[in-house]
């Protein structure tokens, strides 16, 4: 039915399933399980599950089987697995394909709770973790190996947007038969051509784009329909990180105007840096979609567009504190892809338990503020801005 919708027909029609009432909107299945008409089609349902049978909410749902077909439409995905929040997408992707002994490299790069599973926990069972400089293929390659099982990284990082190249590290993923698991935030499913590039496994936190609201917590594993339901859905349905069926409704909602919303963020995220070009307050204005981003063809290539987020360094600590407090449509918060522009102090929030050397060595320093842009109007936002940069 789907095949040859484009993007926008797809988030608003996609995987739309509806009751025999034939509601518009789609339903809120808010029901953890499901009635059987007799024991034996009970027992029949236990041995094996069809297409559109549910069993218990932690295995599948309606409405988050809704969710989970249109967002693969979207990244063009054979199939998707939606989790209770974006940590559980990335602990439940690396967890479910690795093992004791097993070796993983790593983008140094990395949010802070995707760096203490890596770093803290899958070390704690025996898997072996290599980090390298996500952006230099030569270090990718030196810590590839025979026997490598998964290689991990994040498509652009947080919150230095630097750009890693998806196709050359799956290349030499590919040669060992590691499998490429991304987190793709800052990509945005709406840029996003990581699968058509070489990733294997493709995972988003849905509180940030998908949700696009600021309500709910939510992720998404998106891969082929043998890894999602071979290996990754025993994994997530026996431990218990699946999505409500509330949330999914939410995440279904926030399909419907992803589009129209990305697009307008990372337009005004272009205009934004256009007009702070050489601007005498900012020591470094990062954003991948201008060319001053030294990685500004890869990111075009890669994803058309910049994203919505740009990265601002101001010198300082105190100059990047009294830029935040001048600010008044710009909220100071911590989420990202929001309707709402959102702005943070990196070095003392999100990354505050970095040992300073390891923040420093990432780019993360004190002056540096990341900048998620919303869908306010454009001019608005620049003169808040600006005027912002002159009291700092
Ligand atoms: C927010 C975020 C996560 C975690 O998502 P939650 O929904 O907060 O659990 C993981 N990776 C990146 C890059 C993020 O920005």
């Amino acid at each position: 039915m789907t095949d040859d919708w484009k993007t926008r027909t797809a988030m608003v029609h996609g995987g739309t399933s509806r009751s025999h009432w034939g509601e518009v909107s789609e339903a809120i299945f808010l029901t953890q399980g499901f009635v059987y008409d007799t024991a034996e089609a009970a027992q029949a349902r236990f041995i094996q599950t069809g297409p559109d049978e549910f069993i218990y909410a932690r295995y599948g749902n309606p409405t988050v089987s809704m969710f989970e077909k249109r967002i693969a439409l979207l990244e063009g995905a054979e199939d998707a697995f939606a989790t209770a929040s974006g940590m559980a997408a990335v602990s439940g992707a690396l967890t479910s394909l690795l093992k004791a002994g097993d070796h993983v490299v790593a983008a140094r790069a990395l949010f802070g709770s995707c760096l203490y599973i890596l770093s803290d926990i899958l070390t704690r069972f025996g898997v072996e973790v290599t980090f390298v400089d996500g952006t230099d293929l030569d270090q990718w390659e030196a810590a590839i190996r025979p026997g490598t099982k998964v290689v991990f990284f994040e498509t652009i990082a947080n919150p230095t947007l630097e750009v890693v190249d998806i196709e050359g590290v799956a290349r030499l993923a590919h040669a060992q038969g590691a499998t490429v698991v991304v987190d793709n935030v800052f990509a945005t499913p709406v840029f996003s051509q990581a699968i058509r590039q070489g990733a294997d496994v493709v995972v988003y936190s849905a509180t940030k784009h998908i949700d696009g609201q600021g309500r709910a917590l939510g992720g998404i594993i998106l891969g082929t329909r043998d890894f999602i339901r071979g290996t990754l859905e025993p994994y997530m349905k026996h431990t218990g990180g699946s999505m409500s069926p509330f949330t999914a409704w939410i995440m279904l909602k926030g399909l419907e105007t992803i589009d129209l919303r990305v697009r307008a963020q990372a337009a005004t995220a272009l205009a934004l840096i256009e007009a702070l070009q050489d601007h005498p307050k900012l020591v470094r204005a990062i954003y991948p979609g201008h060319p001053s981003h030294p990685q500004y063809d890869l990111t075009i290539r890669q994803m058309g567009k910049g994203g919505t987020v740009v990265t601002l360094d101001l010198g300082d600590q105190t100059k990047a504190f009294r830029f935040l407090d001048a600010l008044s449509i710009v909220l100071i918060s911590n989420n990202l892809g929001d309707t709402k522009s959102i702005i943070t102090h990196p070095a003392t929030t999100t990354h505050q338990r970095l040992p300073d050397a390891q923040r420093l060595a990432l780019g993360i320093t004190p002056g540096l503020v990341r900048l998620s842009l919303g869908i306010e109007d454009t001019d608005d936002l620049i003169a808040d801005i600006l005027q912002a940069l002159d009291a700092a």
